[in-house]
């Protein structure tokens, strides 16, 4: 075990969780997991102040999967979210940390699925029940025992329950459970409505809440870009193609990803390195004289990695993933903007975090204006710009030292200086691609579903409450037309990354670049858009092919 996931054990979380945790690679506990984790361990009732982005599931995920006996397979700990996107994702948070819990099962609860397979789920022993509130009503209308045995009940984002009506829904579901149980409330705001349901029903609840000094942040240009998840690979690309940087730390929340983000930049020719915590010590040590001395221009680190990292080259400090709290974030971009010179901060977004954004711009007392994502004609011009300057100083005396050369090839070729200077940029720029058709065939991010979406559209929130209207479903995204969407079992939690299916997709079925859409890794699975033409004999092809050792099973997905 790393000594960071020793900041974990000494919270006192089970063996199996530890376990878990390195699998998953987190390093060590957010501010808030570190101060809720040992209140929850012992059994007292909390409030968390926390918005998403500060690690506020494994905060309340973590210390509930270690009190949970798997060996009675009865409900145990129900936790309630305001959408059935964001159920969702806490369950598939639980299913992540309890991946070494054998007998350990995680149901999710939602409206727009049938009900029949969720009660069976409960009635086989399912321990933790991940719901909204309006499908559990139904639930218990059906059977009022469903909850009688849960000991944790967790409210998750209670304003926002509150705020789409789930106020009358959650009485009856107080009532519905032991008096005796262990109650959490996370809400991002405490207003009087918030208050006053803790004050009826948690017990001397302890406050939690990561206090947030005001910062100051100087000489460093700050800016922010909306961007899915997904997508953050092709963003970080893309940006970098018009920064102008001399070095560039980045920083992810966990050790896998800073190992895929490194390798994506050292493919595309940058000269990156990962640095987290498995690191060893000497190893460290180079990578951070490398960068002082520019045999690096580029590390992906976490923050406990990048402890005490300073390195005045450093002109630009890219957030890939969310700092955990404001204070991290200054921490973050005080790498850059040393020794008097100005630095420039970038902060990738994704639309769950936007209210993260606004916590850091209050503390820090800045506003962190948006940045739109290059379009292919600020690549080209960037790319035509690092061209030029890097031939603008060979041109002076080329002509005395190489003119006469130029002189005997184009007679000896028979072409024109013009075709030859063509070749010879040609070969210089080593297959570049240099005319605006090329740059945006390559460009990976797919339009529409990057960071160009319009503003007010909110797609991972694209749940509604259940009753609100038609019972809601996660609306897909638009497929192209002659497209088809397929889906594996294989996800991150496989250690999956979009290139590996890519490569296995393209290798063993025979199909170009472009024949291969978008392709979605999440936690637990993942989407891959194929050429409707021809899907079936192309299934067959990859009927036995495997990935990460895995067998890739690609099926072909139907939203309903
Ligand atoms: P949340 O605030 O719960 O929505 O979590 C935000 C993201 O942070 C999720 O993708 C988690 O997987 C990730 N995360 C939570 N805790 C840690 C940790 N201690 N180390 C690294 N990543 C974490």
């Amino acid at each position: 075990m790393t000594q960071e996931t020793g900041g974990f054990a000494a919270l006192g979380l089970n063996p199996n969780i530890l376990a878990a945790l390195t699998a998953v690679g987190y390093e060590e506990p957010s501010p808030i997991q570190a101060q809720a984790i040992p209140v929850i361990l012992s059994g007292q009732d909390m409030i968390g102040q926390a918005q998403t982005g500060t690690g506020k599931t494994a905060a309340f995920a973590l210390p509930i999967l270690s009190k949970i006996d798997p060996a009675k397979r009865e409900p145990q700990a129900l936790i309630l979210a305001p959408t059935r996107e964001l159920a969702l994702q806490v369950a598939t948070a639980f299913e992540t940390y309890s991946k070494q819990m054998p007998g350990l099962n995680v149901v999710a609860v939602y409206g727009g699925a049938p009900m029949g397979p969720q009660l069976k789920a409960i009635r086989q022993g399912a321990q933790v029940i991940v719901a909204t509130p309006g499908r559990l009503v139904d639930h218990l209308r059906r059977d009022e025992k469903v909850l009688s045995t849960i000991q944790y009940l967790v409210l998750d984002e209670a304003d926002e329950m509150l705020k789409l009506g789930f106020m009358d829904d959650l009485e009856v579901i107080f009532e519905a459970m032991p008096a005796s149980r262990q109650s959490v409330l996370f809400s991002a705001t405490l207003p009087h409505s918030i208050r006053a349901i803790a004050e009826k029903h948690l017990r001397e609840p302890q406050h939690i809440k990561i206090a947030s000094k005001t910062q100051t942040v100087t000489a460093i240009e700050q800016a922010h870009l909306m961007v899915h998840a997904d997508q953050k690979h092709a963003a970080v690309l893309r940006l970098l193609e018009v920064e102008d940087f001399d070095a560039l730390i980045g920083f992810v929340r966990t050790k896998q990803a800073t190992l895929d983000l490194a390798a994506a930049l050292e493919a595309k020719g940058y000269k990156a390195a990962a640095l987290n915590g498995d690191i060893a010590q000497n190893q460290r040590e180079r990578v951070i004289d490398s960068l002082k001395d520019g045999r690096l221009d580029i590390v992906i680190a976490t923050d406990v990695a990048a402890r005490g990292l300073d390195v005045p080259r450093i002109t630009h400090v890219m957030n890939v993933d969310m700092p955990y709290d404001p204070e991290s974030y200054v921490h973050r971009i005080g790498r850059t903007g040393r020794a008097g010179r100005t630095g420039r901060a970038l902060l990738l977004v994704t639309p769950r975090e936007r209210r993260m954004l606004q916590v850091i711009e209050r503390v820090t007392g800045q506003k962190v204006g948006e940045v739109k994502l290059p379009n292919s004609q600020q690549v080209l011009d960037a790319r035509i710009k690092k061209l030029t300057n890097s031939l603008a100083p060979l041109v002076a005396d080329a002509e005395a030292s190489h003119g006469d050369l130029l002189d005997r090839l184009t007679a000896d070729i028979g072409c024109s200086p013009r075709a030859l200077a063509a070749a010879l940029l040609r070969k210089a720029t080593n297959g570049q691609a240099l005319t605006l058709a090329e740059v945006e065939r390559d460009q990976p991010l797919v339009p529409g579903s990057g960071a160009a979406r319009p503003r007010g559209d909110r797609p991972e929130r694209s749940d509604r409450p259940e009753r609100d209207g038609p019972r809601e479903r996660r609306a897909p995204l638009p497929l192209a037309e002659g497209r088809a969407r397929c889906r594996t079992a294989l996800g991150a939690r496989d250690g999956i990354a979009a290139k590996n299916l890519l490569g296995a997709i393209l290798n063993e079925g025979g199909l170009a670049r472009d024949d291969i859409g978008r392709i979605q890794v999440r936690e637990s699975f993942s989407l891959v858009e194929l050429p409707e033409d021809g899907l079936d004999r192309l299934l067959g092809k990859l009927k036995d092919t495997r990935v990460g050792g895995k067998p890739l099973k690609l099926r072909r997905y139907r939203e309903d």
